[in-house]
């Protein structure tokens, strides 16, 4: 149950409270905001908890009150499901891919070429993608001359170790699929992934990973039970069917030697342990060769705001203060999330606060002042949390508003603005297009 007005939140009870609960607490309030009162009282306040009482106290009224609210909660929606992550050679969704790139190596007479081949794998496709490369190297790349011997060899250790890959990149993968098997309600995995970014050097995937994590034990994920395995710590007989491939060709007897001596580093490069620096193996140089530089690695998944925004939830505020002022109350019956922003004409005050899908938010704490109205519709928040990536439009109503306190003999008047937002239309006010960075500035 919701408490959209904030009565009994300004009651200081529950929604669910007694009529004897409701009464004390209303004669407590009373008698402390009453302009009476001997410590100065406060007329709207009391004003306020008139209204809220009237209501609430009332059997009838109260009903009527909570039932207006369950309608306006919409059912519990799982947030857009987000497809994990499918290897690039079986395309099977996999829990923990690692962006690679391993190298194919062809001679003729004097021209040696080195093409990476890279993608997105699955720890079995992996394997399988670095056998092929060297058992393609290990026929193709020996016919030129210097080069190809000692490319065939360079690589081919390349490709022993695992290729080449970056921890970060691996991170970024794994953060996502932590975010997208959450979204699909496999919370163990998603847990079991957010553990091993945790410790994550990029900023962002860590602190996400700490904040999933705790949400997922408060949800009853029991951390002994996610704990995930890694398979790719899993040694199989590749290396040794590697080693093979390669010696089948006579000359390779010195390369051998190498291979087992570079062969052993195997497990310290993809140790997982955070203390453990990645360097990725060197390579040959290309010096007097066309360039065959490693290409960009993959673009990470675009991301979006780490938290899912609360209805009413402030995403940024510049001069508010803690005391009750005047009130705008935002009815969001547009299709789509919306984010409202009030912004004084004089900058002291700006205010951007979210209202979910057919849900009521409200402010009250705008102090008086001249503010243009402006807001924005879309359905996930961007990755400062502060907009929507992408924004469906932005919108401004026109005009200024003027919030003015007045007084009189005993009491002070505020203002309370509603605006309604309406699929159809631009809802009870004119709005006008405005571009999303109009409406990003502060
Ligand atoms: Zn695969």
């Amino acid at each position: 149950m919701t408490d959209p007005m904030g009565y009994y939140a300004l009651l200081g009870v529950q929604p669910g409270s007694s009529p004897e609960t409701i009464k004390r607490a209303y004669r407590e309030l009373a008698k402390k905001y009453h302009p009476d009162a001997r410590d100065g009282g406060s007329s709207s306040q009391f004003r306020a908890i008139n209204e809220a009482y009237v209501i609430l106290i009332d059997p009838k009224r109260r009903a009527d009150y909570d039932a207006i609210i369950q309608p306006a909660e919409p059912p519990p929606k799982q947030s857009k499901a987000i497809d994990p992550i499918c290897c690039s050679e079986c395309k099977r969704p996999t829990a923990q891919p690692r962006h690679l790139r391993f190298w194919k190596v062809y001679s003729v007479l004097i021209a040696t070429v080195r093409v990476p081949v890279q993608g997105i794998y699955c720890a079995e496709c992996a394997k399988t993608a670095a056998l092929h490369a060297t058992v393609f190297s290990s026929i193709a790349g020996w016919w030129g001359f210097p080069w190809g011997p000692i490319y065939t060899i360079s690589t081919a250790i390349t490709n022993i170790m695992g290729g080449v890959g970056s921890l970060e990149s691996d991170h970024a993968l794994l953060w996502y699929n932590a975010v997208a098997f959450h979204s699909i309600g496999n919370d163990r995995l998603a847990y079991g992934l957010a553990l091993k970014v945790r410790n994550a050097r990029d900023e962002k995937v860590a602190e996400g990973a700490n904040y999933l994590l705790e949400l997922l034990e408060r949800r009853g994920v029991k951390p002994e039970t996610a704990e995930l395995k890694n398979p790719w710590a899993k040694r199989s007989s590749s290396p040794l069917k590697q080693i093979f491939a390669v010696s089948f060709i006579p000359t390779l007897v010195i390369g051998l030697t190498l291979v087992n001596i570079q062969g052993s580093r195997t497990i310290s490069v993809y140790n997982q342990s955070p203390d453990t620096p990645y360097r990725p193996p060197s390579i040959a140089s290309n010096e007097g060769r066309p360039d065959f530089r490693p290409a960009a690695p993959p673009t990470p998944p675009k991301k979006h705001c780490w938290f899912t925004p609360a209805n009413g939830q402030v995403l940024s505020a510049i001069g508010t203060s803690q005391d009750i002022f005047n009130r705008v109350i935002i009815e969001n019956g547009s299709e789509g999330n919306a984010i409202i922003k009030v912004k004084g004409l004089d900058r002291k005050f700006s205010l951007k606060f979210y209202v979910a899908e057919r849900m009521t938010a409200q402010f009250d704490r705008i102090p008086d002042g001249q503010y243009e109205i402006s807001y924005s519709s879309g359905e996930l928040l961007g990755e400062n949390c502060k907009g929507f990536d992408p924004p469906r439009f932005s919108k401004k109503f026109e005009g200024v508003e003027l919030f003015q306190t007045e007084f009189t003999a005993n009491s002070r008047i505020t203002h309370s603005l509603t605006y309604t937002l309406f699929t159809v239309r631009d809802g009870n006010a004119h709005a006008n297009n405005i571009s999303s960075s109009d409406f990003d500035a502060e």
